[in-house]
Parts: structure tokens; C-alpha cells; sequence
């Protein structure tokens, strides 16, 4: 997916509570050191707080490497140090179960974020058709649904010029629509471009119920879900393409994702069928429909 702008002004409370919804699974003691696969420059500090929503009050993060905004407490726990390796994760499915992988995460030419000196896509892009119906792919509790999700979405820097960009010129439209869900186990999961979502904020969710539908807003030449995953302890960042950054006003850095494919599980091979929810009534279909 493509990035574009952020809300502030209303993000705060929510983020709090967002940031308040965290992790609840954590293990102090988790490795951290396979959390970015993908090198990335390490950022100051290892501020949880600076992915929620009060990125907009931590200006600077990003320019020179200075420390995060203040700490906030989870709860009255104190943040914790390091992100989970993706290892330790369990419970995850495929978000859409028969889609087609067509942009992977890496290195790609498409990618708008810079890893390593190259360009990046930071999620899986999975397709079926347009109105098909997207699940979970953990359980979780959702954080944020729509088009001013950025205060969730990790940033590691100052949201406000984008929102102000994003008002001045009424730009909030063309952004994809996302579901953002704290999988409680100290990652998030990103969905986007639904055309409809059917969950809302503070919903808790199983791993496979239905979020919403598969579509194309925001930045997209066909119908697809991007799933993006990472963790708000993560202290890896990746780099937004400074065209986009220059562009979008957006910070220049979010915080380290992680290769669902390292969480999902296996898929089937090419050519196997799918279960059939309703196996009864699927007639085997000619090689050529
Ligand atoms: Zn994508």
C-alpha cells in the first residue's frame, strides 16, 4: 500500500487507549534480534509509544536520532525493551485463504519504502476478487478502521504536517481504507484498501472472522489486500522513498514489519484445491472454467 497522511487532532485519546489495548502476551525476555529480517538502520531508543499516537509529539526521531517521546505506561506496566521474535508466534491464518501472493514482501522495484539502500515493499499483497471477504488473521482487538489510522500504523516522527496537508487540501480520500488489530501478542496487524470494513474500534476478534471487504481505495490497480505485521517494541525502522515522504509530508522512517510468511502458515501447493466450505455442492468443475 501506499502511504499518505494521518490524523492528530482526534488520534490522541484514541491512540492512548490504543497504546492501552497493547500487548498483553509479552515476554520480557523475547529475543529481539530476528524481529527485522530485513537490516534496517536502528532508531533511538525502543519507545513503544512512539508507533501510537503520540508519534505527532515526537518530532526530530527521525531527523537526527534523537531520543523518542516521553515513555508511556501500558497500563501501569512499564513498556517493554524488545519485540517477540516471530518464531514464538502462533495463531495466525491466512487473511484470505485461497488468494493469489501477487507482490511479495522484499525488495521491489514497486516497494515505497527504502531498506538498505533499495526499494521495499513492506507486506504481502494477496488477491482473490473485488468484494471478496477478508478474516483475521489473528484474533486480536482492533485499534483503528478507515482512512486516518497513521497514529498505528508506526511512524516514528511527527504526524501533524501530513494531517495539515491532508486538511488544507482534502486529501483524505484517496487514501486506502485499513483495519489495524493489535494481535495481542505485542504485534499489529495492517490490513488495506477494503472497500467496506464491518468491525469496529475496540471489537474483539477471532483469528479468520470476517473484517471486511476486499477492495482497491487508495493506492491500487486492482482489487487486493496488503497485510502488513509488526511490532510496536521493534526497534529496526524501515525508510518511506523520500519522493513520498517530500510528497506526503509523512515521516521519513515507520518502524521495522516483519515477513507474514514467517508467521502464516504453510500454503497449499499450486494445483491443490482449497477446502471447500461446502464440499457437498462443488461439483468438480471442467480443467478449463
Ligand atoms: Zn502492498
Amino acid at each position: 500500500m501506499r502511504r499518505h497522511s494521518v490524523p492528530i487532532a482526534l488520534g490522541v485519546l484514541l491512540a492512548a487507549a490504543a497504546i492501552a489495548a497493547g500487548p498483553s502476551l509479552l515476554g520480557a525476555s523475547s529475543p529481539a534480534g530476528a524481529v527485522a529480517q530485513a537490516t534496517a538502520t536502528p532508531r533511538a531508543g525502543g519507545d513503544p509509544s512512539a508507533s501510537g499516537g503520540i508519534a505527532g509529539s515526537a518530532p526530530g526521531v527521525a531527523g537526527g536520532g534523537a531520543q523518542t517521546a516521553a515513555v508511556l505506561p501500558v497500563h501501569g506496566r512499564p513498556p517493554l525493551p524488545t519485540a517477540p521474535s516471530p518464531s514464538t508466534l502462533t495463531g495466525y491464518v491466512w487473511p484470505l485463504p485461497r488468494g493469489r501472493i501477487t507482490n511479495g514482501f522484499g525488495p521491489n522495484y514497486y516497494g515505497d519504502n527504502f531498506v538498505d539502500g533499495v526499494r521495499f515493499h513492506d507486506g504481502l499483497d494477496i488477491a482473490t476478487f473485488c468484494g471478496d471477504r477478508i478474516g483475521a488473521a489473528h484474533a486480536g482487538v482492533v485499534l483503528a478502521v478507515g482512512r486516518k489510522v497513521d497514529p498505528w500504523m508506526g511512524w516514528i516522527g511527527s504526524l501533524a504536517p501530513s494531517v495539515t496537508r491532508r486538511d488544507k487540501y482534502n486529501l483524505w480520500g484517496e487514501l486506502p481504507i485499513v483495519i489495524v488489530i493489535d494481535d495481542g501478542n505485542g504485534y499489529r496487524s495492517i490490513y488495506a484498501h477494503f472497500s467496506q470494513t464491518v468491525v469496529k474500534v475496540g471489537q474483539v476478534v477471532r483469528a479468520g472472522q470476517f473484517i471486511g471487504y476486499e477492495g482497491r481505495t487508495g493506492y491500487a490497480t486492482g482489487c487486493h489486500l496488503h497485510y502488513g505485521l509488526f511490532s510496536p517494541y521493534a526497534t529496526d525502522r524501515f525508510g518511506l522513498r523520500p519522493d513520498v515522504v517530500k510528497r506526503t509530508k509523512l515521516p521519513a522512517f515507520e518502524i521495522a514489519r516483519i515477513n507474514p510468511l514467517l508467521v502464516l502458515p504453510p500454503r497449499p501447493a499450486p494445483g491443490t484445491k482449497s477446502p471447500s466450505p461446502n464440499p457437498s455442492s462443488a461439483p468438480s468443475p471442467s480443467p478449463s472454467t
